[in-house]
Order: structure tokens, then C-alpha cells, then sequence
């Protein structure tokens, strides 16, 4: 037996061509429902992580591409991917998004036991974190469970924002260094970060703005002059 609000995300997910169906108007009005019902259930969790406790999560913390690489490795051989929940809800075109990724776990009930998603290896899941990282996407995740998080369907992005829980939920381990000397102002981290942290002026320049920065990293590997580089923050761990 389960509820809507949990059938709703595969329905979006792996029935798209009947979600297709449904009008913009009708989207827009699952998204928002689906949205508070989600909030109501995990905001003190995301708050909670905010404020430095130890709670159990989804997208607790960004992570760089070799993080996400590393815990590819603790995935085994064979990794599962799904299409990306939140973007399939909001029927995404701009992005990828058959991008979610984690262990294979077998047993009643699972996305394989199901016959879901697709299994690949560890090197096409770091090539598939790669290119989402190269579309901005945003790498994010905890113990088994790996996502690719854009800036306008992410749900834990739209929550974070509402509560403003920035560099604390989803936590940032890094800060962002940008050399002037080096930055020959080509505008790629504008058109790449999801929190226009990076933006173009009144005069055209690009600047940085430290305030509006989530630390998801992407910027940095994305840089073609490396003028980008990465600060561990002092205070997190
Ligand atoms: S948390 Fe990110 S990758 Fe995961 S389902 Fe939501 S948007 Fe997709
Ligand atoms: S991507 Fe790098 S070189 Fe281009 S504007 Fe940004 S910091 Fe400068
Ligand atoms: S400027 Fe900050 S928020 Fe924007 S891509 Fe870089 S790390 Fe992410």
C-alpha cells in the first residue's frame, strides 16, 4: 500500500509519457503541493543539520567531483541509476535528468526488484557525474545515495532557500577563491552557478559575490583558466 504523495514521484519518474499528459497548470499545482507536504516532513531535519547536529538526511552536504568520485567507490560494481525525482516532477528539459545514483540494494520492493532504473559501472557513473557536473549540475549526497542537484526543481534546493540555510543544508565544505589575474572574464561560472553567486555587472564585468555563494564547487573544475580554486572551510569539517 503506499500514499500519493509517494506513488507521485515514480509516476513523474518512469511513467513520463502519461506524465506528459497532464497540463503545465496541473504540474505547477503537484509541484507546490508536493513541495509543502515535503517541507512539513523534513524542514526541522534541514534546519537541524544547519545548526551542526548529526541528523540523518538526503543532500545533507555538496560534494566536489572527487568526493563524488570516491563515493562511487563505495558503491560496489554494479550502481544503479534513476531518473532525478524532483526534475522528472517538474518535467525538466533543460538539464539531464537520468542522473541519481547509488548501491544496487536487491530485495522486496526495491527499485530492482522492481525492474527500475539501469545499472552501470563505477567509470560510467564517475563519466555520467562528469558531464552533469560540466551542465551544472550540482553534486550532493550522503552514505549511499548520490545526486545531481540543478538550482530550479531541486526540492531540497527550493526548501534550503525558503529557509535559508545557506552553507549549512545542504552543508558546504568549501569557499571559493578567485584569482583576478588569471579570470580573463570569458563569464562560464555566470552562466554555470545555480545561486548567481557569479553575475555579470551593470559595466559587463563578471564579479563574485561571496554572500550569495552556496559552495557547491562546480564553478572550480569548470573554469577554463583554473582561476577558480577551493578553500576547505575552517569551520565544518
Ligand atoms: S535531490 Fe537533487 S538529484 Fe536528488 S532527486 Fe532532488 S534534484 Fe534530483
Ligand atoms: S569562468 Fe573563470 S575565467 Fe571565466 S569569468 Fe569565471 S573565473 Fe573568470
Ligand atoms: S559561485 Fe558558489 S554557488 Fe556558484 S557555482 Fe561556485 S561554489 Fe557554487
Amino acid at each position: 500500500m503506499t500514499n500519493f504523495y509517494d506513488r507521485y514521484p515514480f509516476f513523474a519518474q518512469f511513467e513520463p509519457e502519461a506524465y506528459a499528459g497532464y497540463s503545465q497548470e496541473m504540474v505547477d499545482r503537484l509541484n507546490q503541493w508536493d513541495l509543502k507536504v515535503y517541507m512539513d516532513s523534513v524542514s526541522q531535519a534541514a534546519l537541524d543539520i544547519a545548526a551542526g547536529k548529526d541528523v540523518p538526511m538526503h543532500q545533507t552536504q555538496y560534494l566536489t567531483l572527487e568526493e563524488s568520485y570516491a563515493m562511487v567507490d563505495t558503491f560496489g560494481e554494479e550502481i544503479l541509476v534513476v531518473p532525478c525525482n524532483c526534475k522528472a516532477m517538474g518535467r525538466c528539459t533543460e538539464k539531464p535528468v537520468d542522473v541519481c545514483m547509488g548501491r544496487l540494494e536487491e530485495g522486496p520492493n526495491t527499485f530492482a526488484d522492481r525492474k527500475l532504473g539501469r545499472r552501470i559501472s563505477p567509470a560510467e557513473a564517475k563519466e555520467l557525474i562528469l558531464q552533469a557536473n560540466k551542465k551544472g549540475l550540482m553534486q550532493s549526497g550522503e552514505n549511499q545515495w548520490l545526486c545531481n542537484c540543478d538550482g530550479v526543481y531541486c526540492y531540497p534546493t527550493k526548501m534550503a532557500r525558503i529557509l535559508k540555510t545557506r552553507l549549512g543544508y545542504p552543508a558546504s565544505h568549501y569557499e571559493i577563491l578567485r584569482d583576478p589575474a588569471v579570470c580573463v572574464q570569458c563569464g562560464k561560472c555566470a552562466r554555470i552557478c545555480n545561486h548567481k553567486a557569479f553575475y555579470q555587472d551593470g559595466q559587463g564585468k563578471i564579479v563574485y559575490d561571496a554572500e550569495k555563494c552556496w559552495g557547491c564547487t562546480i564553478c572550480a573544475p569548470n573554469c577554463p583558466k583554473g582561476a577558480i580554486t577551493l578553500k576547505k572551510r575552517e569551520h565544518l569539517s
